[in-house]
């Protein structure tokens, strides 16, 4: 592993109001591994994960265990895989931890502005954020993959490799989250981007997202499944595309947030629904079986989805 930055490992954030750039509000943290195909060695892939959190607010503190140290192990953990692997990868990987990601993705932007190779060969961007737990604590088998609504190289990419065994992938469009962590700056300038998460809980910025409270089993598991979708990006001769108008609605999606709108109503304990919420879910996974039966998933239906979901994530968490 090489610097990524003139020599360095860290990128400093300034802050934005200091024209001189004396100041800054932080570090980006990264590392090069040059790939070694004399034609696709200039071009690269960015795999990451935030650095920060909440810190130590009066006296309560904020350890952060999913949010984002499962990102950060996943991190250390690829990049070590790379660096046992005997051959070198084809393309070049730069492995960043993004600094500043709580307020307001200031290390990935900074980053995006002024990346350590050239911007225009970047051909794909990954990012994990939260991948240590489950969504809601009712998706104990789940990853989520964000992102590849946007690319039909990295749609086919989940279709091909398998998660490990115990581990199952959701495909979601990053529009039902909308910008949610550090692939916004790299979906902004249309790199084909992944966001892995296995979702928001009730310890979400609490001081009980502890340690103790992490599957590390799956955590494990997610980290070899990137691992396998890294090696692929970075060997393959064919570079992920960015789909200006999008690629047609994916089925999995429906399938995805389906079983997760059972599974609330299926616990009504954790999931103190009013009866209006009750009926409006309870509506919502009937569509949704009606086009899983169907197998075919409109834009217009996915509209209506997107709408309803953003309305159940607003009001239920
Ligand atoms: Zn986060």
């Amino acid at each position: 592993m090489k610097p990524a930055f003139d020599g360095s490992y860290l990128q400093r954030i300034p802050w934005r109001a200091d024209k001189d750039g004396g100041s800054f509000v932080g570090q980006n943290v990264a590392a090069v591994l040059p790939g070694d195909d004399p034609t696709l060695a200039s071009e690269w892939i960015v795999l990451s994960a935030h650095l920060d959190h909440l810190g130590v607010q009066g006296s309560t503190v904020y350890p952060g265990a999913d949010d984002n140290a499962s990102g950060c192990a996943m991190l250390l953990e690829v990049a070590e895989c790379f660096a046992l692997r005997g051959t070198k990868p084809r393309r070049t990987i730069v492995f960043v931890a993004f600094d500043q990601e709580e307020s307001g993705l200031l290390g990935s932007t900074h980053f995006a502005a002024h990346p350590p190779m050239e911007f225009r060969k970047l051909r794909a961007f990954l990012t994990a954020d939260m991948i240590g737990r489950s969504m809601a604590d009712v998706m104990h088998e789940y990853v989520f993959a964000l992102g590849s609504e946007q690319s039909p190289e990295l749609r086919r990419l989940l279709e091909q490799v398998a998660p490990p065994d115990g581990l199952k992938v959701g495909r979601v469009g990053a529009d039902f989250i909308g910008t949610r962590s550090d692939y916004g700056p790299f979906r902004d300038r249309r790199i084909p981007f992944l966001f892995f998460s296995t979702g928001t809980h009730a310890d979400y910025h609490t001081p009980q997202d502890t340690p103790d409270r992490i599957d590390a089993d799956k955590l494990h598991k997610i980290s070899q499944w990137i691992y396998d979708l890294t090696a692929r990006l970075t060997d393959t001769d064919i570079a992920p595309t960015w789909a200006k108008e999008g690629l047609p609605p994916d089925l999995d999606e429906v399938r995805t947030i389906s079983l997760f709108l059972s599974r609330v109503l299926e616990n009504p304990v954790l999931f103190a629904l009013s009866e209006s919420q009750a009926t409006l879910v309870k509506s919502t996974v009937e569509k949704l079986r009606r086009i899983l039966d169907r197998g075919t998933y409109t834009k217009a239906e996915r509209t209506t989805l997107l709408w309803t979901a953003r309305l159940l994530m607003a009001t239920l968490f």
